[in-house]
């Protein structure tokens, strides 16, 4: 089995950032990523708010900078999905792909992502006509319909977004009123394009194997009246949720699953700790996850330094 002393969990800016300091202090660490490093940064078309780039920069150029800084450094690296963390032996049992590694500590740092809607459809056309992510994939809609899932201010923004692109916008919501800021409200009511249906459930995405999404089949949940409108797709804000299912269940999280920590990224776990999205945080961004990594790194060091003390 390979030991190591640390292992960071995800490739996103969090544990890229880890992996730096951690490499840097002489810990014999493994950074583990199921895809190409960069993580959510590689959905972002452009990055205005990173301190350092006065710029607008592009997302995966980010991600190259990342990438490069670390790249003059020698640890090792598992291009492959954690499946379980198990606690053992003063360490963790960490199950990536079909190897078995241990370690005496673990940074994780697996982010967040949309969370799904639920509706019968929605898995069958990801990719093809289903998206959580406007700034991804609403220039394929140029032009024509989509409908908008969610009433929070992500369903509100990405729908002003997408109203600069496409015909038109259903934004359906299920409940009477909007979570969201009022001032988004007030720029979705009085846009021509986009149409908001209160008080409506989407009961299933439908489409054909060749088109992709074709229309949605709506319940009005006050009426009880069902219909269906022809849309080219569906967009899903309804919320983010932590990349954490693998995680030990005695790990503390709070009501909406993400990892609870203190200052220091510290999980109640010995050894565990947390950075970026995947933690209990208000502010999610770049900069925050940079941050959570290099104190995550910073405690996993004294963590270890203690230990061989
Ligand atoms: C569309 C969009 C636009 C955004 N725009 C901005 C912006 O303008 N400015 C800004 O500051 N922030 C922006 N953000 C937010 C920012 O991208 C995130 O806050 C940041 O990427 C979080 O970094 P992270 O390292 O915590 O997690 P992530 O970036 O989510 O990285 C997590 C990594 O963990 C990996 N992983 C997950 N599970 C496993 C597993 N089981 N095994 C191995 N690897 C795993 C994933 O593949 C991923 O690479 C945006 C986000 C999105 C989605």
């Amino acid at each position: 089995m390979k030991t190591y002393d640390a292992v960071v969990i995800g490739g996103g800016p969090a544990g890229l950032t880890a992996a730096l300091y951690l490499v840097r202090a002489g810990v014999n660490v493994a950074l583990l990523e199921k895809l190409s490093p960069g993580g959510q940064v590689l959905m972002t078309e452009e990055i205005e708010n990173y301190p350092g780039f006065p710029k607008p920069v592009k997302g995966y150029e980010l991600v190259d900078k990342f990438v490069e800084h670390l790249s003059g450094y020698e640890f090792a690296r598992h291009s492959d999905e954690v499946r379980t963390i198990t606690a053992q032996d003063g360490g963790y049992v960490i199950q990536v792909g079909d190897d078995t590694l241990f370690s005496k500590s673990v940074v994780l740092c697996t982010g967040a992502r949309y969370k799904r809607v639920g509706t019968p459809g929605e898995e069958k056309y990801l990719g093809r006509g289903v998206s959580y992510c406007a700034l991804c994939d609403g220039n394929f809609f140029k032009g024509k319909t989509v409908a908008v899932i969610g009433g929070g201010n992500s369903a509100l923004e990405e729908s002003l977004y997408l109203a600069r692109l496409v015909e038109k916008i259903y934004l359906i919501h299920r409940r009477d009123e909007f979570r969201g800021n009022k001032c988004y409200q007030d720029k979705c009511e009085i846009n021509p394009k986009i149409s908001i249906l209160r008080s409506t459930i989407v009961d299933e995405i439908k489409g054909d194997p060749f088109k992709g999404v074709t229309a949605v089949a709506l319940t009005d949940v006050k009426t009880g009246e069902k219909r269906e409108l022809p849309v080219d797709g569906v967009f899903v804000f309804v919320g983010f949720e932590p990349v954490a299912s693998f995680v030990p269940a005695d790990l503390t999280r709070d009501k909406a699953g993400f990892v609870i920590t203190d200052c220091e990224m510290r999980t109640n776990l010995p050894g565990f700790f947390a950075a970026g999205d995947v933690r209990s945080k208000n502010c999610r961004q770049v900069a925050t996850a940079v941050g959570d990594g290099a104190t995550a790194a910073t405690a996993a060091h004294a963590y270890l330094e203690n230990l061989n003390a």
